[in-house]
């Protein structure tokens, strides 16, 4: 049996009991973490401890993420939405925003959020009637689920996968535009979160592939292969 706060290699991860204990184990998975603000201290360890369960977890099962996450930054929101979730260019930084105990749990994303989330196109979809209430027919054929974040560690994961999942293309700007083009003009699309754009759609795959639930036609064919080869490179 493993002690708290040891690398177990997935599996067998034992929650650290002290945030200095967490802290440590964040290092030893490469990882330096930060804080924006004065996080309270039974949060904290919460906080540190699911970020080190998702990303002790990833590791083993896909070891060539180890190294691509070198910088964790924890900071306080009112939302839990994934969507405040940022990468940095290099694709080394998360910055992993928390719901504070006693201002309401993380929930699953319904199927109204998810598609609230995709603003704009929303309207374009005719996903609004005339009192821009949404259009619960329309939206279930559109969409499979509001998101494919169902637990806060998926919501962690969502995030690494902005920050490992890279499917080589040649020209992005033409991906997410062929992208966009298929959203427009497919229905039963798995997340509406997803659909937004091109990238998040990316990041709701990893979660999928990552928990063994992506199904062929997820995503374009045109992608499809791509992501999935992306995602077996890691490995
Ligand atoms: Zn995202």
């Amino acid at each position: 049996m493993s002690g708290a706060g040891q690398i177990t290699g997935g599996g067998g991860f034992t929650p650290a009991t002290s945030i200095k204990e967490a802290e440590a184990f964040t290092k030893k998975l490469g990882i330096e973490v930060k804080y924006d603000f004065n996080i309270d201290g039974k949060e904290k360890l919460l906080r540190l401890n699911e970020f080190n369960e998702v990303i002790d977890d990833i590791y083993l099962k896909l070891p060539k993420t180890n190294g691509k996450i070198g910088r964790v930054t924890i900071w306080e929101r009112e939302s839990a939405r994934a969507d405040a979730l940022l990468v940095d260019k290099s694709g080394n930084i998360i910055n992993y925003d928390i719901k504070i105990a006693g201002k309401g749990k993380f929930s699953k994303i319904s199927r109204e959020d998810g598609v609230f989330m995709t603003g704009q196109r929303g309207f374009d979809w005719g996903l609004y009637n005339s009192d821009l209430n949404f259009n619960s027919e329309k939206i279930a054929k559109k969409f499979t689920s509001g998101s494919s974040v169902k637990t806060r560690q998926e919501m962690i994961t969502h995030e690494v996968g902005h920050a490992v999942l890279d499917p080589k293309h040649s020209d992005w700007s033409l991906a997410r535009k062929k992208f966009d083009k298929w959203v427009d003009n497919t229905d039963g699309i798995f997340s509406a979160y997803g659909s937004k754009n091109y990238d998040e759609a990316l990041a709701e795959a990893f979660v999928e592939l990552h928990r063994g639930t992506y199904k062929a036609g997820m995503l374009p064919e045109y992608f499809e292969n791509k992501v999935t080869k992306a995602f077996n490179l890691l490995k």
